[in-house]
């Protein structure tokens, strides 16, 4: 298995929660010694029994051996410490839908990673160039938006910032291609393309249940066997975060100012209650456990 790719010998993933466990097993899954960081401990762990789970699903599947399984997990290093940052040439960030938190993390960023380090953000809506102004280094910044569930997605909407150079954007589209996805470059606009379409519907589903129009099941029914979606707008809500279908709503809402991107209010009571969907066991449905993807 190669241990340089497009030019990366080291990768770090910060943020293990619903796509930064993903991010990290794609990549280790490639080959890449892959750094695994969190604030939280509890993240850590599961994050690492996730990505063991959906080895082993992929074990059984036959879609690769126990060996490729083992060698992946034997490549992510989970940390909660930024110390070892400084070795890798990429780092994506992959922490909540929020951009104070977002910003005071590249902030932090600046005193650890390599001056010369890629540097990427997971990020669903919120502007590439006012991400990468925090950052020393505007030319080296990039969004690269992986989709849910990442080892299983191929698609990753690549956004290229006002700075972002031809060099950046090369190698990220070169990295996605060896890692086995499909990059897509767009514009960086709220939303960018894929949020800019699918929050909305995943919105007015919301507003549907608020407004009575039909229970769960029969709204995502209409939308799986009527539209032919693989699953629908609820039931996808829940496999998101209903914290990060909100804040997606919250920044379309605002950088686009138009009222019709207005977060549902039962979204956010939903939210405001614990119920985020299937990392805390229940959303619009139940979940038996937490955390799974
Ligand atoms: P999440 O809430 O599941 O996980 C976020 C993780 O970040 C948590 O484990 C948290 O402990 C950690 N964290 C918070 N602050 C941190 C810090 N300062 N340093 C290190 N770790 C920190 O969130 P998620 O759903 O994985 O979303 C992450 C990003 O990916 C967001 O920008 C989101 O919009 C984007 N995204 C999400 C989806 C999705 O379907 N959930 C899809 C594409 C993109």
């Amino acid at each position: 298995m190669a241990d340089q790719i497009a030019g990366i010998r080291l990768a770090a993933v910060i943020g293990a929660g619903t796509m930064g466990n993903g991010i990290a097993h794609v990549l280790a899954a490639a080959g890449l010694e892959t750094q695994l960081i969190d604030a939280e401990a509890g993240a850590l762990e599961r994050a690492a029994s996730t990505i063991e789970k959906n080895l082993g699903r992929q074990v059984a599947r036959e879609r690769i051996s126990a060996e490729q399984a083992s060698a992946t997990l034997s490549r992510i290093r989970p940390t909660t410490s930024l110390d070892g940052i400084s070795d890798c040439d990429l780092v994506v960030e992959a922490v909540p839908e929020v951009r104070d938190i977002k910003h005071a993390l590249f902030e932090e960023l600046a005193g650890h990673a390599d001056p010369a380090a890629v540097l990427a953000t997971n990020t669903s809506s919120i502007s590439i160039t006012e991400l990468a102004a925090a950052v020393d280094g505007p030319d080296r910044f990039i969004g690269m938006h992986f989709m849910n569930p990442v080892p299983v997605m191929k698609l990753v909407e690549v956004i290229r910032g006002l700075e972002t150079s031809d060099e950046t954007l090369t190698l990220v589209m070169d990295l996605c291609s060896a890692i086995g996805k499909v990059p897509v470059e767009v514009a960086d606009y709220p939303g960018f393309v894929s949020n800019r379409i699918l929050m909305p519907m995943i919105n007015e589903a919301v507003f549907c249940l608020m407004e009575g129009v039909a229970q769960p099941e029969a709204i995502d029914s209409v939308m799986t066997l009527g539209m032919n979606h693989p699953m629908g707008p609820l039931a996808l809500a829940d496999l998101i975060g209903l914290d990060t279908c909100l804040s997606i709503m919250r920044v379309l809402h605002r950088d686009l100012g138009d009222d019709k991107y207005r977060p549902c209010p039962l979204l956010a009571k939903y939210v405001a209650a614990g119920r985020l969907g299937r990392k805390s066991g229940r959303g619009f449905y139940e979940y038996e456990s937490g955390g799974g993807s």
